[in-house]
């Protein structure tokens, strides 16, 4: 069996790695000149970036979160929740503990993917370095992209302002917010982040943190009165600010849309059986195989979830197919269960479809994922964690990092909070 893996970050490692154990032929293609996706970063911007990590990141989630169950961090990495160079560390380590460097073609952009028959695929890459093209065929293909095409609000007047425009994607410090006037668009984790330190060098904030209905839409940070938590929404845009839904009007210079990401598969021939709607990837069987072609799976779409134990559970459940051990539903039930799946797990509910589950539905879909493929279930004590974390987070944002975690079983975690508790 010859399997394609597309992206090496988090996900495509761990896909050539269990694929190696299945006795598969992989051929991995990484566009970047190293392993690690969005922690593989230093700090740049431009067309062959990948990663958006930003000045001052410390992840959201403890690495106990963070790690394949077959690979741990350092016993000298004692933190909880570290710099993206500690999280590059551990996979770096990964990929050499598993030998998995042989297996991946650097530098090489995978640039189109197309069905040739039933069971067949053939890849388009690009060299980089050479400036040459390849094709190769294979029996199996895993994405493995994780997210890089900003979603841009369709804002009436946006392209009139003559001010600076810039999107998460591109955020890598405050210099350019330095005594500025600056309107924020944006309530995750990115825009929580940027607003505490926009803050403290910005001439005015003017905070939009209602756009969209993640959990940071519900937090309360505490800002100096520079910024302003603004709950009313923009009308439109002129050349030198804009009018807000509630009548008031606002002057600004720069406009930074941390207004999170659409899905795109550029590579994608047509008739691959995969398409993209209103930020919804359609139609993956538990949102995994493309249940046109099963010979294809997409890896890390759920958002707002466990990330590294995901992946992997997703990857199981996937070999347990592939390897033959098991045997897909037909089209018909796989679509089926598609559209039970999206009620279920209220998929379309959410704002702009984001093929995010809800935290509610997190748990639901992991115990699915496992009970269907009979494979091993993720362990309870992450849903734990991963619950305490959102609410810890939703609770004191400034300071939800200042904990260590520890797992002392598969049901229960400590925690020790590093300064005086708020
Ligand atoms: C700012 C930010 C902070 C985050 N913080 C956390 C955190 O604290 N904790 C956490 O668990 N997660 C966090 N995440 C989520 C993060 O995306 C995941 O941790 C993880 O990196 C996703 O892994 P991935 O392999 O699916 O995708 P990525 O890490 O995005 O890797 C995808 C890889 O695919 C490659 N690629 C893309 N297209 C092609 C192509 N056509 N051909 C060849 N190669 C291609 C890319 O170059 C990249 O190397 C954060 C994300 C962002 C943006």
């Amino acid at each position: 069996m010859k399997v394609t893996v597309v992206g090496c970050g988090p996900s495509g490692l761990c896909a050539i790695k269990n694929c190696i154990s299945e006795g598969f032929e992989v051929v991995a293609f990484e566009q970047t000149s190293e392993i690690g996706g969005e922690w593989n970063s230093n700090l740049e911007i431009g067309p062959n970036v990948h990663s958006k990590i930003y000045e001052g990141l410390l992840t959201n989630f403890p690495k106990e979160m963070m790690e394949f169950s077959d690979f741990s961090y350092d016993e000298n990495v004692t933190d909880s929740f570290l710099t993206p160079d500690k999280v590059q560390n551990y996979f770096l380590k990964y990929t050499e503990k598993f030998d998995l460097r042989k297996h991946i073609k650097f530098n090489h952009k995978v640039i189109n993917v197309q069905p040739i028959s039933d069971n067949q695929w053939e890849i388009i890459v690009e060299d980089l370095k050479n400036d040459e093209y390849k094709t190769i065929t294979c029996d199996k293909v895993f994405i493995c992209i994780g997210i890089s095409a900003p979603w841009i609000p369709k804002i009436e007047g946006l392209n009139d302002f003559e001010g600076k425009i810039i999107h998460s994607r591109d955020y890598r410090s405050t210099k350019m917010f330095e005594n500025k006037k600056v309107l924020l668009m944006g309530s995750g984790v990115s825009a929580l982040d940027m607003v505490i330190e926009i803050d403290k060098v910005a001439e005015k904030v003017i905070w939009i943190n209602n756009f969209r209905q993640t959990h940071g839409a519900q937090i309360k940070l505490e800002l100096s009165d520079k910024t302003i938590d603004k709950s009313s929404t923009v009308k439109r845009f002129t050349k030198s600010g804009a009018e807000f839904e509630d009548g008031t009007f606002e002057e600004f210079e720069i406009i930074a849309l941390a207004t999170g990401y659409d899905f795109t598969f550029p590579f994608l021939s047509v008739d691959s059986g995969i398409s993209v709607y209103d930020k919804l990837v359609q139609q993956l069987y538990k949102q995994i195989i493309n249940a046109n072609r099963p010979s294809m799976a997409i890896i890390g779409l759920p958002l707002f979830s466990i990330t590294m134990p995901l992946f992997e559970l997703q990857i199981k459940f996937c070999l347990q197919y592939w390897s033959g051990r098991k045997n897909f539903p037909s089209k018909d039930e796989m679509l089926k269960v598609i559209q039970k799946d999206i009620k279920v797990l209220k998929i379309d509910e959410n704002v702009h479809k984001a093929q995010c589950l809800g935290l509610a539905s997190d748990e639901i879909y992991y115990n699915d994922l496992a009970q269907t493929a009979e494979i091993k279930p993720l362990k309870p004590v992450f849903i734990k964690m991963c619950n305490f974390q959102v609410k810890n987070s939703s609770k004191n944002y400034r300071n939800f990092r200042d904990y260590e975690f520890k797992i002392l079983n598969d049901f229960e975690f400590s925690i020790e909070c590093l300064t005086k508790e708020k």
